[in-house]
């Protein structure tokens, strides 16, 4: 195994509409489509896509949402051994379109709230066997501070990716991650400072840095990323492209951040994946595969 990966799945139920109905109302909408994601299972796919070998630890439903997301996963490649049925509804995400492309979102994490540190403990065995643990904050965050216990206890460095932004994220608790990755709007609330300049931002991550975590890797949209560690501070440029929606490109940088042999490289080769999947509609549908062509179906 490359990447175990500790977070979330969702069902996306997207209906296009010409406009939102107002209360005691019933309006027809156009469309209808259905998508796979939820932060974990983004980047699961565009790590497996890669060709990394991924494991999932996860909570899905009792519900034909999870049948949706365990064959994603497969059809994906993904390790479903740690895909674990509950007792509730799996999660989901209705999204209202509208003809302007203004989106209107509605977040139901369902069976996601109850992945327990239990969870991960019993996925121990296969997760000793990884090269990086990947965590986001879709999960309860005991998980993720036990997940972090854990790649420490088992000496393999965690990424933590703090989307959706936790204001309650205790630093504390995360000190000593190798890799912290947030956007710029999740720096300015995790640390409090402003982040309108280059400048602030890079004030803002010598507060994770004096919080003891070794690398901030903050991404900075179509500018490509800022990388802050204890000898200094740079800024890797993504490639110039023609975007036509930047949704999941937070979640295809971090699916590309194999083992690149250093730093530098693996935010090189996530700028390049995550400009190119700007590029395509849709969140794992804009994810290509390692020799640049789109997987059938
Ligand atoms: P999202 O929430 O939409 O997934 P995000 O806010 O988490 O995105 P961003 O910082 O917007 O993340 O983008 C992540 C990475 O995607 C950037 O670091 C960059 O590599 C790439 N990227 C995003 N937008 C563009 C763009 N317009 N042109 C080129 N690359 C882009």
């Amino acid at each position: 195994m490359d990447i175990a990966i500790v977070g979330s799945n969702m069902v996306d139920l997207i209906s296009y509409i010409h406009r939102m109905p107002s209360e005691g109302e019933t309006v027809e909408a156009p469309d209808f489509r259905m998508g796979c994601g939820g932060k974990g299972a983004n980047q699961a796919v565009a790590a497996s896509r890669l060709g990394a070998e991924v494991v999932m630890v996860t909570r899905v439903g009792n519900d034909v949402f999870a049948d949706t997301t365990l064959k994603n996963f497969r059809k994906n490649g993904i390790d479903t051994t740690y895909v674990l049925r509950t007792d509730a509804s799996s999660g989901v995400a209705p999204i209202f379109v509208d003809p302007d492309s203004r989106n209107s979102i509605l977040i139901i994490k369902g069976a996601n709230a109850r992945l327990s540190p239990a969870d991960v403990e019993a996925a121990r065995e296969d997760i000793a066997r990884c090269k990086l643990i990947v965590l986001q904050l879709e999960i309860p965050l005991e998980t993720v501070y036990a997940t972090i216990e854990l790649g420490e206890v088992l000496g393999i460095p965690i990424l933590l990716n703090p989307a959706p932004v936790a204001p309650e994220l205790d630093l504390e608790r995360i000190r000593g991650i190798e890799f912290f990755i947030p956007n710029e709007s999740e720096l300015e609330l995790i640390t409090g400072m402003p982040v309108d300049t280059l400048d602030d931002i890079g004030k803002a991550t010598d507060v994770l840095l004096g919080a003891g975590i070794t690398n901030i890797i903050v991404t900075l949209g179509s500018r490509g990323a800022m990388w802050a560690h204890a000898d200094g501070r740079e800024i890797i440029k993504a490639p110039a492209v023609q975007a036509v929606d930047t949704t999941g490109a937070g979640d295809a940088f971090i699916g590309e951040w194999v083992d690149h042999g250093d730093v530098t490289a693996s935010i090189r080769a996530g700028n390049r994946y995550a400009a190119d999947s700007v590029t395509r509609h849709g969140t794992q549908s804009s994810y290509a595969l390692a020799d640049g062509s789109l997987p059938e179906g």
